[in-house]
């Protein structure tokens, strides 16, 4: 049994992550609308109605807003920590109590075969957490939505086989974007913002240093940042610490407006 990974959709316009072995299917995260989201499901061979549950990272609508509609429709349990149920009932809606699937941060549960450990991370948001998930000797995981790159983070994903990495921003399109006031862009460059692409750049070395071979940049700013950019600088970075890209350490892309690639582990 091998297990799959996908980013589906990556980016401030909307989040979600698929991780399933054998008949264990989870999203992480549901930031686009339901169809959408059923949609990316489909085309990757993933019928949403036998997806064995959501977990959501924290509030924010880039991350939640299919979240309530899929869970109606499907019957799928919803799973958040107490802060963050709180802080999206509005935005999710009517959820049956056996939907609803509490978790403390820090402490690791089950849903079928995958073992399930939410983290927390600095970020503007009532208890927002990244998950690691473990099949077996293998593991995946997400840390975005990050001011920056903690220790808890760091040890948290210590030799992950692969992650979804933010790779928010790019310092100077954010200090020169019009369109943001000041108050926003210090929000976003704030210690619980978004992580930028340098400060992607510094924590994906603090990763390989803990066997991190395999990262995939994602939830990338549409306005402040472009693929290109911060595929560039992450990799910049690693030939700079004397790393071959493609051939020590892989760097991926998690897309904004399509589905990712499909990654097998085990
Ligand atoms: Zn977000
Ligand atoms: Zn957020």
């Amino acid at each position: 049994m091998r297990f799959t990974f996908c980013p589906l959709f990556s980016g401030s316009s909307g989040n979600a992550l698929y991780m399933g072995a054998g008949d264990t299917r989870i999203l992480i995260d549901a930031g686009l609308s339901g169809r959408t989201v059923s949609d990316a499901l489909n085309s990757i061979g993933v019928l949403p109605e036998t997806l064995s549950g959501i977990l959501v990272t924290h509030e924010h609508s880039d991350h939640v807003k299919g979240v309530g509609i899929l869970s109606r429709k499907y019957h799928l349990p919803i799973y958040a920590n107490a802060r963050t149920w709180a802080a999206m009932e509005k935005q999710v809606g009517a959820v049956a109590p056996s939907l609803r699937r509490e978790f403390e941060t820090g402490e690791s549960f089950f849903i079928g075969d995958l073992s399930v450990m939410p983290f927390s991370v600095p970020h503007d948001a009532a208890d927002p957490v990244g998950y690691r998930v473990y099949f077996g000797a293998c593991s995946a995981a997400t840390a975005t939505d990050m001011g920056y790159f903690s220790k808890t983070a760091l040890d948290a994903l210590s030799g992950v086989d692969i992650l979804v990495l933010e790779s928010n921003h790019d310092i100077d399109m954010l200090r020169e974007n019009e369109h943001y006031t000041a108050a926003l862009k210090s929000r976003i460059l704030g210690r619980h913002g978004h992580l930028s692409n340098e400060a992607c750049a510094e924590a994906l070395w603090l990763l390989y240093r803990t066997g991190v071979r395999h990262a995939v940049l994602g939830h990338l700013s549409h306005e402040n940042n472009t693929p290109e950019l911060a595929m560039r600088t992450v990799c910049e970075a690693m030939q700079a610490h004397g790393l071959r890209v493609g051939l020590d350490i892989s760097v991926d892309m998690a897309w904004r407006d399509h589905v990712g690639g499909i990654y097998e582990l085990g």
